[in-house]
């Protein structure tokens, strides 16, 4: 609960502990008048915790709108007096870093086109040094989690405390449902190596347009995430930048209201056996897999000693079509889908070559 008796630091800790996080806000800010306007019907739908605006805009081709800068620091301070909504930018340099914090921004955040740069995270983690504000780090635009752990490192390493994530999706060539592939597995296996780290979606990037949000959230929630980073402005239609994607400030009220919010944990006694009733027969079954799988791959191993002694190639096309053809009329009957059986037979018959490898060349 806010008090009036609060100061910034106080109430900064008190938004980074609250579950979910909700931060919104314009793409970019545009004018004085527009980034109070939007902070203060944000601030009316009583679901925001934090203002977004972006100051500096790191763009695809010269010429679009690059971020009024400096001047737009001030709009956002404004902003946060009126409503009392706390302020965060992306920063990108050492300069961006300064002039933030002489705003009194109360989160920073690294964009996908600077995690991907070591040069520039390391800037940016310099000029934090010493420096207690916490900091976002958005996923590189690329797939590669190494750099997004190697951020989160960097930032560690001069002394910020309060590090998260931001989850806005993987840029790819033909991307085309999404403005930015979410690749699930990629978060959850950042939330396996930073335990306890906040990790907040951004579906308004993933998706680049307004129809998918909720969908995309909602999925957020449902795999635990901390928060919610959505874009919002006034008159999304006529946003300098970012324009299909935003919603306006009550489209994401409703949005808001529409989820279903779920938690990780529940004390609730029947449902805590239920559930470990059901895993127990889900690791029976896992073993019975493994075992299965562990008496495939001797099988392999076996016909790789005939294929041996036979000079016979190790891949044979005709039969691996066979395999998957015979997989997904089986797979279909039992509701698994195409994608899944091809991942799957994908990897058991990556592991059978390299069985079959090792036969042939022992
Ligand atoms: C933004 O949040 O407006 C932005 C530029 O996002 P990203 O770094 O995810 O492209
Ligand atoms: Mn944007």
């Amino acid at each position: 609960m806010q008090t009036a008796s609060m100061n910034t630091k106080e109430r900064m800790q008190e938004k980074w502990d609250k579950r979910p996080l909700i931060i919104s806000g314009p793409c970019s800010a545009e004018t004085e008048e527009q980034v109070i306007e939007t902070a203060t019907r944000l601030a009316n739908t009583g679901k925001v915790d934090m203002l977004r605006a972006g100051i500096w805009k790191p763009r695809t081709k010269p010429g679009m709108f690059e971020g009024k800068g400096v001047v737009a620091l001030p709009w956002l301070l404004q902003a946060k007096k009126i409503t009392g909504l706390s302020t965060t930018v992306e920063v990108a340099t050492a300069k961006h870093v300064e002039d933030a914090l002489q705003f009194e921004v109360d989160m920073l955040w690294l964009g996908a086109r600077t995690t991907v740069n070591p040069f520039s995270v390391q800037e940016v983690a310099e000029a934090l040094r010493g420096v207690d504000i916490p900091v976002l780090i958005k996923n590189p635009i690329n797939p590669d989690l190494e750099l997004w752990s190697g951020g989160i490192e960097r930032l560690h390493k001069v002394g910020v405390k309060q590090v998260g994530m931001i989850h806005r999706g993987f840029s790819s060539y033909g991307n085309t449902e999404f403005r930015n592939a979410p690749m699930w597995h990629l978060p959850i296996e950042m939330k396996r190596r930073f335990p306890g780290m906040p990790l907040i979606c951004d579906p308004s990037h993933i998706c680049g347009n307004r129809t998918m949000l909720q969908s995309v959230a909602q999925k957020s929630i449902d795999l635990d995430f901390d928060g919610l980073m959505i874009e919002s402005h006034i008159d999304p239609d006529n946003a300098w930048s970012d324009a299909k994607q935003q919603v306006t400030p009550e489209r994401l009220l409703e949005m808001l209201t529409g989820l279903v919010w779920r938690s990780e944990n529940t004390t609730e006694p029947e449902f805590i056996t239920a559930l470990s009733t059901l895993r127990e027969q889900i690791n029976q079954v896992d073993d019975e897999l493994l075992t299965l799988l562990g008496q495939r791959m001797k099988l392999s191993d076996k016909i790789g000693q005939y294929k041996k002694e036979n000079n016979i190639t190790i891949l044979q096309t005709n039969r691996w079509n066979d395999i998957l053809e015979r997989a997904f009329k089986k797979g279909e009957a039992l509701g698994l889908t195409k994608e899944f059986i091809v991942k799957y037979f994908d990897a058991v018959h990556m592991e059978s070559i390299q069985h079959q490898n090792k036969v042939m060349n022992s």
